[in-house]
């Protein structure tokens, strides 16, 4: 199979429609991205790499971060982390509020937006927030085999001048006893996560262990168990694109978790780990042209999970 023909394809058959979608501007930084982009990068499990498009620049990862983190907290906390976020699809807004009264303040699944921030407090145990943070980051070069990977500082502070919900939602878990630390030290840690600037490429190289059995088949160096690596597959499938999980998963096939800066890591199990980025969102909130180009890659692949 000729991976490179057929990205150079999709980015061809992609050209006339750039700029399709909504670009997100209730982060006033992210407002600001061209939305015409496309890039798509494949990291293949025999180290492969399959570039095309604007796969070379970085771009605000977003709630893709949360699948770093939740493996960070996993390695940290164990299995105890259940007692505290769920693993269902919420079937509501990746900013919702209203599940959590109902359900004490326990969120539905980690990807959603007070699932991640409860994650983010986990991980804080012990540490100040910038600890945590700086581990987070090491963690990220270091799936990426990347030392230049960095937050953006502009983006983080962004968010923070401006998140209102997730102060709200923080605030609820707290209430319900399910944040231990500050809310301001809990969030700052959740926006620089989110801030993580890194490019196709990068992203793709570092969710590879992820497609290999929980090894990053470069390296060699295991990153989590086997077992973990297919249980945050079956939650990126289940949970990761937000009310569109189901959707995604009918067209795709194969786990995959985005974020409004308008990327998305997908996941061949046994096979590959896939980037693709374009700022324009649809109506739920998943890179429009991201998600079609993902659709186009499974289908000429037969990566689905599904089958061919
Ligand atoms: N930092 C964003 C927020 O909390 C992440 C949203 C996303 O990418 O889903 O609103």
């Amino acid at each position: 199979m000729d991976l490179q023909a057929i990205v150079d394809d999709i980015v061809r058959e992609l050209e006339p429609r750039l700029g399709e979608g909504k670009v997100a501007d209730y982060i006033p930084e992210l407002a600001k991205v061209d939305p015409k982009q496309f890039g798509i990068a494949i990291t293949t499990v025999d180290g492969d790499v399959f570039t095309a498009g604007d796969a070379a620049t970085p771009f605000s990862i977003q709630s893709v971060s949360k699948v770093f983190m939740l493996t960070l907290a996993l390695g940290k906390a164990g299995e105890a982390i259940w007692k505290r976020v769920g693993r269902e699809p919420s079937g509501t807004a990746f900013n919702s509020i209203v599940q959590l009264e109902h359900e004490h303040g326990i969120p539905r699944n980690p990807f959603i937006n007070a699932g991640a921030i409860v994650i983010c407090d986990l991980v804080l145990a012990g540490y100040k927030p910038k600890e945590a943070i700086g581990e987070f980051l090491r963690f990220v070069r270091y799936l990426a085999d990347d030392e230049t990977i960095s937050i953006d500082g502009a983006v983080a502070k962004s968010e923070t001048n401006t998140g209102y919900r997730n102060y709200a939602l923080a605030n609820f878990m707290r209430s319900f006893g399910n944040l231990h630390h500050d809310v301001d030290h809990v969030l700052g840690v959740y926006f620089h996560q989110c801030a993580l600037s890194m490019t196709c490429a990068q992203l793709s190289r570092a969710g590879l262990f992820l497609a290999a059995k929980g090894a990053d088949p470069i390296s060699g160096y295991s990153v989590v168990s086997p077992k973990r690596a297919r249980r945050i597959n079956a939650l990126m499938l289940t949970c990761g694109h937000y009310d569109g999980s189901g959707d995604f998963a009918f067209h795709v096939g194969l786990p995959g978790k985005s974020g409004v800066g308008g990327g998305i890591l997908a996941i061949a199990p046994g096979k590959a780990s896939i980037a693709v980025w374009s700022p324009g969102l649809n109506k739920v909130g998943n890179s429009a042209l991201g998600s079609v180009a993902l659709e186009m890659l499974a289908s000429r692949t037969g990566w689905s999970v599904f089958g061919a």
